[in-house]
C-alpha cells in the first residue's frame, strides 16, 4: 500500500488517499473483505474526482491484466485493468479495433465500461457497454458475472455506474474487423455554429465517425466557426499500401507544470486561430492513421501540465435533438464572458444505452476545456447548469468537479433503480468516491 495524492486529468481536485493494487479475482475480494470504505481507479483520465477517495483506501485497476485469443466474431475477454491501448495494441495487426474509443486510448477497460465512455460513432453505434456481452464483477456480496440477459438489472448499473457497484476483473467486448489502420477522412470548414450543425444534423449519419472542433472565442457573424471531420474505416481497395501497424507510443512529453498564466484569452485565441486556417476549406476523402484520427492528444504524453498547477475543467454536457439552441447559447455565454476555452468538441448522440447512470442522450454533446483561474468562470458554469437543466440535458460524471448534488436526480432520472441494485449488491456502501460523495450518489 502507499499514500498517495491522486487527481483528475483535470487536476483541480486532490485527494491523498491509501492506494493498494490486485492482481487476482481473489486477491479483490480479500481487500473487498476488509469491509472498509473503498474507490476504484484506472488511468486516472476522467477529469475530475471519480478515482480517488479522501483518506481512503483506493484500489488500482493496473494489475487486473489478460488478454484471450479473439474469436472469429470478434469476441475477446479482458482484464479490468487493461488499457485501450494495450489491447489496440494486439488486436489492430490482427484486423480488430475497438467499438469505441474515447478520445485517448490511456484508459482502461474498467474505466470504459465504469463511464461508459462514447466515441465520435456515438450516433451509430451506442457507447461502449453496449458492446459488451458480459462482466464479471466482485461485490461485498460475492462475484458475480453479469450480462444483459443474465442479471441485467446489475450489468446496467455497473455500466455507467463509476465504479460503485463493485470492482470488473474483466469483461468480453465485441470488436469490429478492420481491413486497414487509416480512416478516410472528409474534412470542411464552416463559418458559424449555425452551419456547421445543420451540416451534422442532415449528414452524419452517411459516417461512422464524426466530430467538430467549435471555435468557443469568436464572436458575431463568425460565433463557433467550425471544422467538421467525419469519417469511415478505408478498406484494402481504399489505400494504395494497406497494412494494419499498432499504435505507436508517444514521440512527446510535456516534462513540467507551464506556468499558470501560459493558457490565458490571447494565446488560445491565436491558437484557435490557427487551428481553424490550417485546416483545409474542404477536403474529402484523406487517408488517416487510426491514432491521427481517433487519439491524436496521446501523440504528447502528459499534456494536461500544459495547464499550469491550477488545472483545468473539461464541462462536457448533452441535450436532447429539440434542444439544439442550448448549444447556441452556451457558447453564446462563453464568448461573451472573456472566459477562454480551447476548441470545443460538439458530436451528435445517437439511442441511449440502458446504463442507469449513462451520460449520453440521442441530441447534441459539447465539450469544453476550461483553465481554471478567469473570476467569471464558476458564475457562467452555473449559468451553462441552468441552461442544460432547462433543456432536459445533462452533465457527465466522467468530466465533472463541480456540478452541485441538487442537480443530480433532475439530470439522471433513473438514479433511484441505480441505488436499489446499489443497495442488493453493496448494503453497507462500501464502495464510494469522493465523486460520489460530493453528488450524494448513494443518498444522503
Ligand atoms: C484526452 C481525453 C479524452 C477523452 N475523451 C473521451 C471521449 O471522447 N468520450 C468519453 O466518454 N470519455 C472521454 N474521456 C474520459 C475517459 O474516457 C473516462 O473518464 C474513462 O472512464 C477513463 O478511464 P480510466 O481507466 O482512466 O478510469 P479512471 O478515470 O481512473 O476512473 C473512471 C471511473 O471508472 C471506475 N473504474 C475504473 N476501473 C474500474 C474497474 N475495474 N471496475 C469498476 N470501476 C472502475 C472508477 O471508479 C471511476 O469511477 C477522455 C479523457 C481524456 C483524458
Amino acid at each position: 500500500m502507499t499514500r498517495q495524492r491522486l487527481s483528475g486529468w483535470g487536476r483541480t481536485a486532490t485527494a491523498v488517499s491509501d492506494l493498494v493494487t490486485a492482481s487476482s479475482v481473489a486477491d479483490v475480494r480479500a481487500l473487498v473483505a476488509r469491509g472498509e470504505h473503498l474507490a476504484i481507479r484506472g488511468l486516472g483520465r476522467s477529469y475530475g474526482d471519480p478515482a480517488q477517495l479522501r483518506g481512503g483506501l483506493v484500489l488500482d485497476n493496473g494489475d487486473l491484466g489478460g488478454i484471450s485469443a479473439i474469436a472469429s466474431d470478434g469476441l475477446v475477454t479482458v482484464g479490468g485493468g487493461v488499457s485501450l491501448d494495450e489491447l489496440l495494441t494486439l488486436s489492430i495487426p490482427q484486423g480488430w479495433f475497438v467499438p469505441v474509443t474515447p478520445g485517448t486510448r490511456q484508459v482502461s477497460v474498467g474505466g470504459a465500461i465504469a463511464a461508459d465512455v462514447h466515441g465520435k460513432n456515438h450516433h451509430v453505434d451506442g457507447s461502449f457497454g453496449q458492446h459488451v456481452t458480459s462482466l464479471e464483477l466482485v461485490t461485498p456480496t460475492g462475484v458475480v458475472t453479469a450480462s444483459p440477459t443474465s442479471d441485467p438489472e446489475l450489468f446496467w448499473a455497473t455500466v455507467g455506474g463509476m465504479g460503485l457497484t463493485g470492482v470488473i476483473t474483466s469483461a468480453t467486448i465485441r470488436l469490429i474487423p478492420i481491413e486497414t489502420d487509416q480512416v478516410l477522412v472528409d474534412t470542411e470548414r464552416f463559418a458559424n455554429l449555425d452551419d456547421v450543425m445543420a451540416a451534422m444534423q442532415h449528414g452524419d449519419d452517411n459516417y461512422r465517425y464524426s466530430v467538430a472542433w467549435v471555435d468557443c472565442m469568436t464572436r458575431g457573424a463568425h460565433m463557433g466557426r467550425a471544422i467538421l471531420t467525419r469519417g469511415d474505416h478505408a478498406t484494402r481497395a481504399d489505400v494504395a499500401t494497406p497494412q494494419l501497424l499498432a499504435p505507436r507510443p508517444p514521440k512527446l512529453r510535456v516534462p513540467f507544470d507551464a506556468p499558470s498564466g501560459l493558457l490565458n484569452p490571447l494565446t488560445i485565441k491565436l491558437f484557435n486561430e490557427a487551428w481553424y486556417r490550417i485546416a483545409p476549406k474542404k477536403r474529402d476523402g484523406e487517408a488517416q492513421s487510426l491514432s491521427t484520427f481517433f487519439h491524436p492528444l496521446d501523440g504528447v504524453a502528459d499534456w494536461n501540465r500544459l495547464y499550469g498547477r491550477r488545472g483545468f475543467v473539461q464541462y462536457q454536457f448533452c441535450v436532447p435533438d429539440a434542444a439544439g439552441e442550448t448549444v447556441v447559447r452556451a457558447i453564446e455565454r462563453l464568448s461573451s464572458s472573456g472566459v477562454p476555452s480551447f476548441l470545443a468538441v460538439l458530436k451528435r448522440f445517437g439511442a441511449a444505452s440502458p446504463g442507469y447512470l449513462s451520460f449520453p442522450m440521442p441530441g447534441w454533446t459539447l465539450a469544453l476545456d476550461l483553465p481554471v483561474g478567469p473570476s467569471a468562470l464558476p458564475d457562467v458554469l452555473d449559468d451553462l447548469d441552468e441552461m442544460v437543466l432547462a433543456a432536459g440535458g445533462r452533465l457527465y460524471f466522467a468530466k465533472d468537479s463541480r456540478l452541485s448534488s441538487a442537480h443530480v436526480a433532475t439530470m439522471y432520472p433513473r438514479l433511484e433503480d441505480f441505488r436499489a441494485v446499489k443497495r442488493r449488491v453493496d448494503p453497507q456502501g462500501l464502495f464510494t468516491s469522493d465523486l460520489a460523495q460530493r453528488l450524494h450518489l448513494l443518498g444522503k
